[in-house]
């Protein structure tokens, strides 16, 4: 197993002079300082689906690979029935089924039964439905004209031996699963999958099942991204809550350094007093604080430790979602070996009325009902039930906007991320 080669030290640094980042540049970034961070396996096919794959896949061979039947009904010359109103040929004794062709050939003026599936004998070119047959003892009589070729598939229709099926970087999907298994693949080169260490940090944070005291809440982000996480199909490691303690923190990043391979925290990431992830990342010689030009959102902090990128999220439930989806979904994407892909997004009415001022990209909790988007009624970035709400994010572009109920807005399912 080769290890790829690591991150550059420098990949996160913010070219000189620049303070704030529009949402754009920011991903460009993203994009130039990402690459793959795992090494490659094989998996099985019944294994691979959500893998991602090491290598461009070709067609090994021809689907279908012969000619066949797509119907049940008689096999004849396609020619005779071209031009012609009524058309009698002699049935042959025999049938042709899938698994079990039938070896003779069918000369002009005969016809065979064949079922779906079959390969099509010798002389055989067409297909006639075989409810539209009259059929005697020895006869088979229809109406027409009927087209050659009708009701068959031709070998390689659907994929051609030689054919570039899937490219590297293509996360496997259900139904890929049935493109390769019919081209007989029974293994994948994939990558092995990412392992994304996530830790919550904040003295005031707490665990479900606890007492909350004054002063205390529950640490609702671990969950949340443990669980988009895993949805991504990454292995995850579980790095627990961390104190705002500049010492707990260094031990907690150098073995995550060991076990991971992408690191996720939230909170801390802004530059007050208790702002460690941030203090020590910039000891570490490679913190970059990213301002972004975004909405839901504060400084992501932005780092190497030990090799280990580090994409330190801001510790308000709502904007380390958001940001977690438009920054570090497409990073950890590619670091897993995936492809770069911005998400699918769909212009759609909206059911709301909104007035945005200039400068930054916002990003509103929305969800599509009766064909139209809804936001969420509060904008309170604490406000997690909002998440919860909503099923996907309307992005409204970084220029003043004055929205008025039934103009198009740009909505994105959580899904498409
Ligand atoms: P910070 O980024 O650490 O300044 O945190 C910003 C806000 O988010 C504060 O109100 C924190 O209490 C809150 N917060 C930070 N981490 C979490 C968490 N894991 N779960 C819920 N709220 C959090
Ligand atoms: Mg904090």
């Amino acid at each position: 197993m080769i290890a790829p080669p690591p991150l550059r030290d420098d990949c996160f640094a913010l070219p000189v002079g620049v303070d704030w980042l529009s949402v754009e540049r920011a991903l460009e970034l993203l994009r130039n300082a990402m690459h793959p961070q795992v090494a490659t396996m094989h998996v099985d096919l019944g294994a691979a689906r959500g893998r991602i794959l090491a290598k461009d896949i070709m067609a090994p061979s021809n689907s279908p690979p012969h000619a066949n039947s797509a119907i049940d009904g008689y096999g004849y010359l396609g020619v005779q029935s071209e031009n012609r109103e009524v058309i009698r040929l002699s049935l042959m004794q025999g049938r042709a089924a899938a698994g079990d062709p039938f070896e003779t050939d069918v000369p002009d003026g005969c016809a065979v039964k064949v079922l779906t599936g079959a390969i099509l004998p010798e002389g055989v070119d067409t297909v006639v439905l075989q409810e539209d047959v009259s059929v005697g003892v020895h006869e088979i009589a229809f109406r027409g004209p009927l087209k050659a070729g009708k009701n068959t598939r031709s070998a390689g229709e659907d994929i051609q031996i030689g054919q570039v099926l899937f490219r590297k970087g293509r996360k496997i999907r259900t139904s890929d699963l049935a493109v390769l298994a019919s081209v007989g693949i029974s293994q994948l080169k994939v990558y092995w999958p990412l392992r994304v260490g996530i830790l919550s940090t904040g003295d005031e944070l707490i665990e479900p099942g606890e007492l909350a005291r004054v002063g205390q809440i529950y640490d609702a982000n671990r969950p949340m991204l443990i669980g988009q996480m895993v949805e991504l199909g990454y292995d995850i490691v579980d790095l627990g809550r961390a104190e705002d303690d500049a010492e707990t923190l260094r031990s907690i990043l150098n073995s995550a350094a060991e076990r991971c391979d992408a690191l996720i925290t939230t909170g801390g990431a802004s530059a007050g007093d208790e702002d460690h992830m941030s203090a020590l990342l910039r000891d570490s010689g490679s913190l970059e604080m990213w301002r972004i030009a975004v909405k839901p959102g504060r400084p992501m902090a932005m780092g190497l430790w030990n090799g280990l990128p580090v994409f330190g999220l801001p510790g308000n439930p709502v904007a380390a979602m958001v940001c977690a989806l438009v920054f570090t979904q497409p990073a950890l994407r590619t670091l897993a070996g995936g492809t770069w892909e911005m998400p699918q997004s769909y212009d759609v009415t909206a059911a709301f009325a909104k007035s945005k001022k200039p400068g930054r990209r916002e990003y509103l909790r929305a969800r599509i009902r009766n064909g139209r988007a809804e936001v969420f009624s509060s904008e309170g970035s604490g406000r997690v039930t909002g998440l919860s709400w909503a099923e996907g994010l309307v992005e409204l572009a970084e220029p003043a906007l004055d929205i008025k109920i039934g103009d198009k807005v740009r909505y994105i399912p959580f899904s498409e991320f």
